[in-house]
């Protein structure tokens, strides 16, 4: 028998963990954690719905945190098994990794402190202990090459864009009775977009689980060159600050990378730019050693030393010299972490340059329910961050043609090869009226049999 759970990843868009057991043999495809509201996040210290050591490997699409971010915590409840990924995947989720346990460990610490917490003391979800103990069992894995896993599965990995190394997961699976083949699709990137190369489209399989992060919407057309350049123009003429808070891994190179092209072309003047994130610095290192899995142009290539660390781009490592940051005046760009604002230092920032008119805040990612980003996309006018109130008056700006995923006509597009009706595609990832929104596209465009599964559904294939 063959089936599939959905563990996370359904009603929402984070906590991906999708169970697939053949027979006796159980396998995950990603394990991330939820995040967002409090009460999606309390779902990460429910004891999970199946025996963790009982899990015999796990596969892994990229290396966000919603996709790898339970690791550790499945590692310390008893998982011992290997985990598959591609190179470039191995080397962020280390990086990653290690950065959300030590948030753990640092948020406990502060808690027992403060005595914040009722009850007894406060745990980390999981240690830096427990994040090394997972880097043991990373194997890592590239595209295109059947991997198997004794006779009931094999699986192989398709370059999708998002970010550096993202795949979708093709699985052939053979309980002995009969054989199906299931391709995941992970988080579908953009065409087109700089740095990122475009999705490649897998075979036809039998099943699809397909995400829906902006099921039902198109991203408008935008020249994000020509965007970039008209926001840093007016930033310079204002003498004023653009803040930028960007995801650490992807976002941040994708905007430095933008801004060098646009400077090497003369397109605007030099401008500094402060990178005020410790870990978007280990990133571009990865970005760097790994250049054949991102596009970059060739002028850039030749300069590829300077693309990310250009003359004018200042690296923070050390938190004093971020505060620092608080004083500078403009014109300058101040690229910091999270990129939904739910935690890091670009919560200072906005503390100190919110209610700046002068500044301008670029909205440059998805921004999920809950999190402070989408009530500042959503144009909010006042705000709490670390429970103090702060007023907005900066210039938001937005810029989605930085988003990482695809929107829902550039997931058909992806799947326009596929002649064949899957015999069911099981739409996840999304919120619940993108979800709909995209299995309703799914349907009446492409007639195909679509399904929105419920969080800890089981379903036979
Ligand atoms: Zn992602």
């Amino acid at each position: 028998m063959i089936t599939l759970s959905f563990h996370g990843a359904a009603g929402v868009v984070t906590g991906s963990k999708n169970l697939i057991t053949v027979n006796a043999r159980r396998f995950l495809v990603d394990c991330g954690v939820f995040q967002g509201p409090k009460v999606l996040r309390q779902q990460n210290w429910a004891a999970p719905p199946f025996e963790p050591a009982s899990i015999e490997a796990i596969i892994l699409t990229h290396a966000h945190i919603d996709h790898i971010g339970y690791l550790p915590r499945l590692v310390r409840q008893g998982f011992s098994g290997k985990i598959f990924a591609t190179a470039p995947t191995v080397e962020l989720a280390r990086i990653l990794l290690l950065d959300a346990a030590h948030i753990q460990e640092e948020d406990a610490e502060f808690r027992n402190k403060r005595r914040a917490t009722s009850h007894e003391k406060a745990l980390p979800l999981y240690t830096t202990d427990d994040a090394r103990k997972t880097f043991d069992l990373f194997v890592p894995v590239a595209f295109h090459r059947w991997k198997k896993l004794g006779d009931e599965i094999r699986f192989r990995f398709h370059a999708v864009g998002h970010i550096l190394g993202a795949a979708s997961v093709e699985l052939g699976l053979d309980d002995g009775v009969k054989k199906t083949s299931i391709l995941f699709s992970g988080d579908v990137g953009r065409y087109a977009t700089p740095l990122i190369i475009d999705p490649v489209t897998p075979p036809q399989t039998d099943y699809l689980v397909c995400e829906s992060t902006y099921g039902g919407e198109v991203h408008e057309p935008q020249d994000i060159f020509f965007e970039m350049a008209k926001v840093i123009d007016e930033v310079i003429r204002r003498k004023s600050v653009l803040l930028i808070p960007a995801f650490a891994v992807g976002r941040t190179q994708q905007v430095t990378y933008i801004i060098d092209v646009l400077i090497d072309q003369k397109r605007i003047p030099s401008i500094p730019i402060h990178i005020d994130s410790p870990m978007a610095v280990r990133v571009t290192d990865v970005y760097r050693r790994f250049s054949s899995y991102h596009e970059i142009n060739s002028d850039a290539l030749r300069r590829v030393k300077n693309v990310f660390y250009g003359r004018n781009v200042k690296l923070h490592r050390k938190r004093k010299s971020s505060k620092k940051l608080n004083r500078i005046k403009g014109p300058a760009i101040i690229l910091s972490a999270s990129g939904m604002m739910t935690a890091g230092r670009i919560l200072h920032h906005l503390i100190n340059r919110l209610p700046d008119p002068k500044t301008t805040v670029a909205l440059v990612g998805y921004m999920a329910e809950g999190t402070l980003g989408r009530r500042l996309l959503e144009g909010e006018k006042m705000v709490y961050i670390h429970k103090i109130p702060v007023e907005v008056k900066a210039k938001m700006v937005t810029m989605m043609g930085l988003s990482g995923h695809a929107d829902s006509y550039e997931l058909l597009h992806w799947l326009e090869p596929w002649k064949n009706h899957p015999k069911k595609v099981f739409i996840n990832h999304g919120e619940p009226l993108r979800s709909e929104a995209m299995a309703r596209q799914f349907r009446e465009i492409k007639g195909w049999d679509t399904y929105v599964p419920a969080l800890h559904e089981t379903v036979e294939l």
